[in-house]
Parts: structure tokens; C-alpha cells; sequence
């Protein structure tokens, strides 16, 4: 049954060994590849030297803490991570220090609880997530200013590559599926988490306002999310009109 060729790998950063070998058994028992990692400070040439389909990373660490780990490794990297915190509480912290985690497990938690957020994770993240796949764009033309592609994780405005988190990616994807269609927090929420039991509308509001911001980089004192206030969100409908009407649906 050992099916080497097809196996998705797996990073288990977690120094203690118990709770790292549990993890480790039911994500093997789910036919991964499992590695376990217990010093901070082995992880980024890890998975710079191999490449994972996703992590599993503890905040507290020996060597060098989760957090500072999180962010060196979205600085090149959009491999999905799921944080393991200690704290219910400490969620909403995370999220404002904007981490790029793509999910979050409180201690103690359920082995099975986070194999079906593996699970889901990587089903959202598709086949690419093992790849480290180039931002190639296509050649028909006329292009509209702004695209987005989940499939290849790919976002570009007028043609810059916004460098968005796996979540927030899936986030503008959603929101320019119709532009100008105001999106409640709550339809966003259910459409980006899969279990959003533990997370709050704040999420939500935390992830626009990373997204507004990476596209402000773009373009610059332009609001391209618009919220409204006491409902949602809507994408400026004029990004999808501003160089051709023809719509671009081709992301399924
Ligand atoms: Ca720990």
C-alpha cells in the first residue's frame, strides 16, 4: 500500500513528541507522508530543500517560534500552513498580526478534527499546493486589469503579482466572481472556512482589510473594496469594465 509516487507530504512542527507522533499516526493512517520537526530553527531550510503540501505549526517552539517562522515562510512561499495554538483567544491576535495561516487548531484538539482541516485544506489548495508553480499568465488579450486565479494561486493586478495569502486569494476570487454584488461577512466566512466554528466575522474583517492593502500597493489611494456598513463587501464593480466588457470566467 505504500504508494510513494502519489504521496502528499506533510510537516509536523510540534516539539512535543507525543502529540507530534499522534498527529504524525492519523494523517499517516489518511495515506500522507509525514515529517516531525521539534526545532524552530530547522524549519525553513526544511521546506526550502522539500517542499510540503502543507504544515502543521506550533507557536511555541523550541529554537525559534511559530510566528516568526509563518512569516518567513509566506515571504516565499504559499504552502498552506495550519497553526496550532494554545489558546482559543489567541485566534483573533493571529489573525491581526496577518501570518498568512490558512486555518487555525486550538490545544487540545481532536487528531480527526485536524485531518479533515488537512484534508480540506489541501482539496482547496489542489494538486499546485506541491508544486512550486510560476505565475504564468495568459496570452489571450484583451486582458482585464484584474485576475484572478485560484488554480495556479495566482492574483494580478494591472498585471503585478499582489502576493496574496491562500485565503485571501480565495477570498477575491470570490468577491470578483460578481463585481459590484455586495457579499455579506457571513457568506464569507461559511465560503472560505469549511468549519467555521471558530472563527468570527472579525475574521473576515481582518482578511478584507489585508487584502485592501496588498491592493493599494497596486493602486495606490484606490479603494477597490468597498464595505458596507452593517452588511459586507463588494469588489468595484469598474476593475472588471475597465479595459473590455467581455466577462472573464475562466476559473471554474
Ligand atoms: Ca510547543
Amino acid at each position: 500500500m505504500t504508494d510513494t509516487l502519489t504521496t502528499i507530504p506533510i510537516l509536523i512542527v510540534e516539539d512535543e513528541p507525543k502529540l507530534a507522533a499522534l498527529l504524525s499516526d492519523y494523517l499517516q493512517a489518511e495515506g500522507y507522508s509525514t515529517t516531525i520537526i521539534a526545532d524552530g530553527l530547522q524549519v525553513i531550510p526544511f521546506v526550502r530543500a522539500q517542499p510540503q503540501a502543507l504544515i502543521l505549526l506550533d507557536l511555541m517552539l523550541p529554537g525559534r517560534g511559530g510566528l516568526e517562522i509563518c512569516r518567513e515562510l509566506r515571504s516565499f512561499s504559499a504552502m498552506p500552513v495550519i497553526i496550532l495554538t494554545a489558546r482559543v483567544d489567541e485566534i483573533d491576535r493571529l489573525l491581526g498580526l496577518e501570518l498568512g495561516a490558512d486555518d487555525y487548531v486550538c490545544k487540545p484538539f481532536s487528531p480527526r478534527e485536524v485531518v479533515a482541516r488537512v484534508k480540506a485544506i489541501l482539496r482547496r489548495a489542489g494538486k499546485l499546493a506541491t508544486t512550486t508553480a510560476t505565475a504564468t499568465q495568459p496570452e489571450t488579450a484583451p486582458k482585464p486589469p484584474l485576475l484572478v486565479d485560484v488554480d495556479r494561486h495566482v492574483a494580478l493586478l494591472d498585471d503585478k503579482d499582489l502576493q496574496l495569502t491562500p485565503i485571501e486569494l480565495r477570498l477575491l476570487a470570490l468577491l470578483q466572481s460578481t463585481p459590484g454584488r455586495i457579499y455579506r461577512r457571513d457568506h464569507l466566512l461559511r465560503q472560505l472556512y469549511d468549519d467555521h466554528r471558530v472563527v468570527t466575522d472579525r475574521t473576515v474583517d481582518t482578511h478584507v482589510k489585508n487584502l485592501r492593502r496588498k491592493l493599494q500597493v497596486v493602486r495606490p489611494g484606490q479603494d477597490m473594496i468597498r464595505s458596507i456598513y452593517g452588511v459586507g463587501y463588494r469588489l468595484d464593480p469598474d476593475l472588471e469594465t475597465d479595459s473590455n466588457e467581455t466577462p472573464s470566467t475562466g476559473l471554474s
